[in-house]
């Protein structure tokens, strides 16, 4: 076996991102080859890419038989782009993977077996396409015969290199004209974009955050810059005017992010037309959110997800609870009205800012929103009987672990969208003190490997 060869090869199974597991002879034993692209049963010409002892990599050359499960793509850049990869397989069959998956990772990292706990069903969703209400785009240029063309899209896979598109099917079918009015000015004005590379170069991301019962966007350019001196404000100016046409374009900021890192948004931003904010609903409540606030991505799910969270809780109006990692406080809002009081911990300024202020809208008078690091605050707060936590991808600190496992709580859902920091945390939660009851995945992510899971815990 050497690289650039073809084999064949069936597939057999995927991997967590969603590669084709093929196998092939090597020296009597079985040697794993990942391909992107394919569905279990395919039959698939192979060229490969990188082997290394133990497993390699390839990529198809040739379909020979087609698996049951795949579907026609709808997408153009589906192939190179970073953005979904399970677009290629019907949706019954993505449901499957994700249980497998998060069946998988809470044997292998967690150490719970399937007959310990109950894992339910993934709640699917009606809609896979056009179900996320944000996109940030990153934005570049491309140079061909001296002709300038702007680019905006997901990265390709395992990389940093923008997949130019016009419109995504996984994003809101306004956005793409957006995008367009952004591009025509960007090219107009000629105007630089940032480069990761050398770290210069100013547009950095566009967002685009629609409400999808509001219909209220918010539309914000993140820019490689220390605040609004170091760039030409009338040029944005002259953006936001012609933006401001969009129909229900509600919001448009500018946000300064001189950060040479990942992270998108920067702390300081600049109102250029309309409100600081847009307002949405889930469910009975109403909320309003800020640019750096954070705000589930598929509204048809969170509703779900927060139902199902409420229901695992059994809360009791004596209770008293806290929500950690709360953002705008959504879940705090949907839990107040069942429980005696409740807490709701965030680090980000401006979330806890709109949780303050969503708590007034919708009348809920027994929440109190505090800022700064769940780990270091928890310690000095009421008593819990429920603990919900809903962490960022990197899961939980371990000194909220302890500090949680110090309370006399008698349940805790976990809330997460990483199953594996969930199932290493849980495992730190369970060795002594809790019993894991149940998981229940959710389908936040359809087309994509992503899987939310809310995990119930109760004391032992
Ligand atoms: N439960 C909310 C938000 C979940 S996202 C919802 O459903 O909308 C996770 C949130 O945790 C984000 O708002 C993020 O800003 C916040 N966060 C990240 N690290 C934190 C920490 N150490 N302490 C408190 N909040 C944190």
């Amino acid at each position: 076996m050497k690289v650039s060869e073809v084999v064949t090869t069936k597939i057999l199974d995927y991997t967590q991102d969603g590669l084709g597991i093929g196998k092939l002879e090597n020296n009597e034993k079985m040697y794993p080859i990942f391909i992107p692209n394919v569905a279990i049963g395919d039959v698939v010409e192979v060229r490969l890419t990188k082997l290394n002892k133990s497993y390699g990599f390839g990529i198809v050359e040739k379909i020979k038989t087609y698996s049951k499960d795949r579907i026609k793509i709808d997408c153009p850049v589906y192939e190179k782009c970073g953005g979904c990869s399970l677009k290629h397989i019907s949706y019954e069959a993505q449901l499957l993977w994700k249980k497998k998956a998060v069946s998988s990772i809470m044997k292998r990292i967690g150490g719970f077996n399937e007959e310990d706990y109950i894992l339910d069903d993934v709640i699917k969703a009606n809609n896979y396409n056009r179900y996320r209400n944000k996109a940030q785009y990153p934005i570049g240029k491309k140079e061909k015969n001296g002709i300038v063309k702007y680019i905006a899209g997901f990265y390709e896979k395992k990389s940093h290199k923008i997949v130019d598109m016009n419109d995504c099917m996984i994003e809101h079918k306004k956005n793409a004209n957006i995008l367009k009015v952004i591009k025509e000015h960007l090219k107009n004005e000629e105007i630089s974009t940032y480069d990761e590379s050398t770290k210069t170069g100013l547009i950095r991301h566009v967002i685009i955050r629609t409400g999808f019962y509001s219909d209220e966007i918010m539309v914000a350019i993140v820019v490689n810059a220390k605040n609004e001196k170091e760039v030409d404000m009338p040029s944005f100016l002259r953006l936001a005017n012609k933006l401001k046409d969009v129909k229900n374009i509600a919001s448009i900021l500018i946000n300064f992010n001189d950060k040479k890192n990942n992270v998108i948004l920067g702390e300081g931003e600049k109102l250029l037309y309309g409100k600081q904010f847009i307002t949405d609903r889930i469910g009975e409540y109403e909320y309003k959110l800020s640019l750096r606030s954070f705000y589930q991505v598929n509204p048809e799910q969170t509703v779900k997800l927060y139902n199902k969270a409420i229901e695992l809780a059994t809360l009791k109006k004596e209770d008293v609870v806290w929500d950690l990692y709360c953002g705008i406080g959504t879940i705090t809002i949907f839990m107040a009205d069942k429980v005696k009081e409740i807490y709701g911990v965030e680090v980000v300024k401006p979330a806890i800012l709109n949780a303050i202020e969503n708590a007034k809208i919708n009348n809920i008078k027994n929440a109190t929103f505090i800022c700064g690091e769940a780990e270091r605050l928890a310690d000095s707060l009421k008593a819990p009987d429920v603990i919900v936590v809903d962490p960022p991808r990197k899961g939980m600190d371990e000194k909220l672990i302890d500090t949680i496992l110090n309370t006399k709580a008698k349940k805790l859902i976990y809330i997460s969208c990483n199953p594996s920091t969930f199932a290493r945390d849980l495992k730190k939660l369970c060795e002594e003190k809790f019993t894991l009851k149940c998981v229940v995945p959710v389908d936040m992510f359809p087309n994509t490997t992503g899987i939310e899971c809310i995990g119930l815990i109760t004391r032992k």
